[in-house]
């Protein structure tokens, strides 16, 4: 009797051992299964993501996303088309990220561009005002070393700080920038190693360039610089955002060229432009408006041609009263009063001979 009784009793415990255990196994997979954890084995239960894997089948579990790293511009970035960035006293400079490992140095008068890849840095110009701060400005940010140097044209005062990197850094250039650097031997303009003639795609670590000639807009070998991922481009010199151009259209060697431009760049995929000049980030609707001015210089220049006698100083007249016209036309545009008449006797010379 004694036995069947402890009999009994152990009956009823090893029951309860059972139930407490179902219910502990179920609590744990729950737990699992609320922090998503892939793979999670609780017991004999599987988990996989956000339920038991005897519920997903084998392609759900194959089709689980790849994290891809995507870049893009910071929407905050668009704040520096319209308002120029504090920049430090003491350093001389800003440095800015303008989108994933996308950076704007600018100290208000000159800009570049750099990008860290996670296998170095990508530098893009290095004007020559900037020098030192170059690389202080890169060390403020990352501890990458500069890898690759691409040049955006030949001219010393954008590119002019480029022997400041390393001996082992790649420098990338359009074929005729290259060309015309090997003529010149500049020890501050290293010749490039890497040159292409239309088209060339630059990938390091996570960033991809897009370097392309869409003619010589400004001088030789003018490419534009494009990072797609974050919708970012940089052509020097073509245009100054919210300002007049430089003296003679930016001393263009071709003002055919220099007017194509505009519509080729307008083409193309991007939200901001590194212009190389002013305090400020540029928009389609600046290149528009850049678009537009030239084009008005060119009809007062035409105006001018169909209206001026001829005198002793008859290209003086009428560079004189294209600047004229123009002035009245854009009478608040920034910087309107520098140069009219170099600008006019640009187009001028355009309009008639070219
Ligand atoms: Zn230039």
């Amino acid at each position: 009797m004694k036995f069947l009784f402890f009999a009994l009793i152990l009956f009823i415990f090893s029951i309860g051992i059972a139930h407490a255990l179902q219910f502990d196994i179920v609590p744990n997979v729950d737990a699992a299964k609320a922090k998503g954890t892939f793979l999670t084995e609780t017991n004999s239960k599987k988990v996989c993501g956000d339920r038991l894997c005897s519920e997903v089948s084998d392609e759900t579990i194959s089709q689980k996303p790849v994290m891809i790293t995507k870049k893009g511009l910071f929407p905050s970035s668009m704040d520096y088309t319209v308002n120029e960035p504090e920049i430090d006293s003491e350093k001389g400079y800003a440095v800015i990220e303008i989108g994933d490992g996308l950076y704007w140095i600018t100290d208000g008068t000159y800009q570049m561009m750099f990008l860290t890849t996670g296998e170095g840095v990508i530098v893009v110009d290095a004007p020559m005002g900037l020098g030192s701060k170059i690389q202080q400005a890169i060390s403020d940010v990352t501890l990458e070393k500069v890898t690759h140097l691409i040049y955006s044209h030949i001219h010393k005062d954008h590119v002019g700080s480029a022997s400041l990197f390393s001996k082992d850094t790649t420098y990338i250039s359009h074929i005729d920038t290259a060309k015309h650097l090997a003529m010149k031997n500049d020890p501050q303009r290293p010749i490039p190693s890497i040159t292409f003639d239309n088209q060339y795609t630059l990938s390091v670590g996570d960033q991809v360039l897009e370097l392309s000639y869409i003619g010589a807009f400004h001088s030789k070998g003018d490419i534009v610089i494009s990072s797609p991922a974050h919708k970012v481009i940089m052509a020097v010199d073509l245009f100054h955002p919210n300002a007049a151009p430089f003296q003679y259209f930016g001393i263009t060697r071709d003002m055919g060229e220099h007017i194509a431009a505009h519509d080729k760049i307008l083409a193309m995929d991007w939200e901001i432009i590194i212009s190389g000049h002013e305090p400020i980030l540029g928009t389609p609707e600046h290149v528009k408006f850049n678009k537009e001015f030239t084009l008005a210089v060119l009809d007062n220049a035409i105006i001018a041609m169909q209206t001026t006698q001829p005198s002793a100083n008859y290209f003086g007249d009428l560079a004189n009263k294209c600047a004229e016209l123009t002035i009245e036309q854009y009478p608040d545009l920034k910087d309107i009063e520098v140069s009219p008449v170099e600008n006019c006797v640009t187009m001028v010379f355009y309009a008639m001979i070219d």
